[in-house]
């Protein structure tokens, strides 16, 4: 029976740890599609392309070469062979994919690869993203969006990036990526159908049931 599971949400919001464990316990597939976001960023950025030439970074994106773990248990992106899995998540990374993802044509690209993949795993799967309830899944059995307050978020972000950067830092980064995401994907708003779930208050196994209860209901 197809069970697909579809969550958007902001950085921060808790999103990846959640959608995996959410895959795990109901025995899933799982789609990061910021993944793939990020795979044609450090394509792009590996190949010295200048991220303003939209026609050759939807190319890119066409062309690429990408291999992607459909697993909540194992992390693993590889370009061209090439594991990318860490590299992925660098700052550098995370600075450039916005400008990346607001590239039509790179999201044509990956929305089809994604509904790809979707259909590959027999419609099992959780899928995260920022486009995945409006978009990618709108004919999920299952959509939802995590959402967090700022202040939750930057807690979040301070503690996966282990400290190395000041408050400041961390808040101008999240605030910004969020907002030039915010031209491309609808992730503030939930979308008619979509159910919301706030995880400001929640810890992570409260998030957890949470999703699991929507899912469930
Ligand atoms: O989720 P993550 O932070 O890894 O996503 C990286 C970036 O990829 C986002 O900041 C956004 O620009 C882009 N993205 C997107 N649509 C998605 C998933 C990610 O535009 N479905």
């Amino acid at each position: 029976r197809p069970l697909v599971v579809a969550i958007d949400g902001p950085s921060g919001s808790g999103k990846s740890s959640v959608s995996k464990e959410v895959a795990r316990r109901l025995r899933l597939a799982y789609l990061d599609t910021g993944a793939m976001y990020r795979a044609v960023t450090w394509d792009c950025l590996d190949r010295e392309l200048g991220l303003g030439d939209s026609a050759l970074v939807e190319a890119s994106a066409r062309a690429l070469d990408l291999e992607l773990s459909t697993s909540a248990d194992f992390e693993y992106v590889a370009v061209r062979g090439q594991d990318v899995t860490a590299a992925i998540r660098e700052p550098r990374i995370s600075a450039s994919v916005s400008a990346v993802a607001t590239n039509l044509g790179v999201r044509d690209e990956l929305i089809r690869r994604q509904r790809a993949l979707i259909a590959a795993h027999g419609r099992r799967m959780v899928v995260e993203g920022r486009d995945i309830t409006t978009v990618v899944a709108r004919d999920a059995e299952v959509r939802l969006l995590l959402t967090a307050s700022e202040e939750a978020r930057m807690r979040r972000r301070g503690l996966q990036l282990g400290g190395t950067q000041t408050a400041e830092q961390l808040v101008q980064q999240v605030v910004e990526r969020d907002a030039r995401d915010s031209t491309v994907a609808s992730f503030t708003q939930a979308a008619d159908g979509v159910y919301t779930v706030d995880s400001s208050d929640l810890d992570f196994e409260e998030t957890v049931s949470a999703v699991l209860d929507v899912v469930q209901a």
